[in-house]
């Protein structure tokens, strides 16, 4: 059977990367799955430049196909932040601190300047060469307090005015639809094949 590593060690992820992928019939093995995983210095300055890095380390240590995400919230009002560093703006995963901080952060950004989005990158490298890259965006308010029980991350601040509802407030399903990720998997999956072939 043909492989892939998905360069993530996210349970969540990693499941609905491996539903999607195996009509194909590819294994999809991540970082979960591997021993010697070397250590991935995303010390890039955008969210492609550092989706890159993480599949080309992964790609050099095993000489397989991979694929990468990166993702983040970008703030007009805070010059972009917390951007690349959304992960560990406040904490490293830690979203209760993380959200924190962001909303002290713009405590005194007024309610028409709150504008945000969401951004997400894949890249998809083969040993060959060959590459693939696509993005998503989801654009926002960002709220003065969380609102909403589901989702990750600044879903609880992140108002998405279409639905009157926060990211927090949909599921799984509905964010899925709307989302940056979702978007970016979905030129991904129109793209998959050209890519995989390309020798
Ligand atoms: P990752 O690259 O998808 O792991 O995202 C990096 C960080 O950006 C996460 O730890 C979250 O803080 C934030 N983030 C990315 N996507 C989302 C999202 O869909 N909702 C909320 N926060 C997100």
């Amino acid at each position: 059977m043909k492989k892939l590593i998905f360069a993530s060690k996210n349970p969540g992820k990693i499941k609905e990367f491996r539903a999607f992928l195996a009509p194909k019939g590819i294994e999809v093995l991540s970082l979960l799955d591997l021993s010697d995983v070397p250590e991935i210095i995303e010390n890039g300055t955008t969210f492609e430049e550092n989706s890159l890095i993480k599949a080309q380390t992964i790609m050099d240590a095993y000489q397989l196909p991979v694929v990468a995400e990166d993702a983040g919230l970008v703030v007009e009002a805070l010059n972009g932040e917390p951007g690349i560093y959304s992960a560990r703006y406040a904490g490293d995963h830690d979203d209760a601190a993380n959200n924190e901080k962001l909303l002290k952060n713009m405590q005194n950004v007024p309610d028409d300047e709150r504008q945000a989005k969401f951004v997400a990158v894949i890249v998809a490298l083969k040993p060959n060469g060959a590459k693939l890259v696509t993005s998503g965006e989801v654009t926002g308010e960002i709220l003065r307090e969380p609102q909403g029980n589901d989702g990750f991350g600044y879903d609880p601040l992140f108002y998405y005015p279409p639905y009157d509802k926060t990211l927090a407030e949909l599921s799984v399903a509905e964010k899925n639809e709307i989302s940056h990720r979702g978007q970016a998997l979905d030129r991904f999956a129109e793209d998959f094949n050209a890519w995989w072939e390309e020798v």
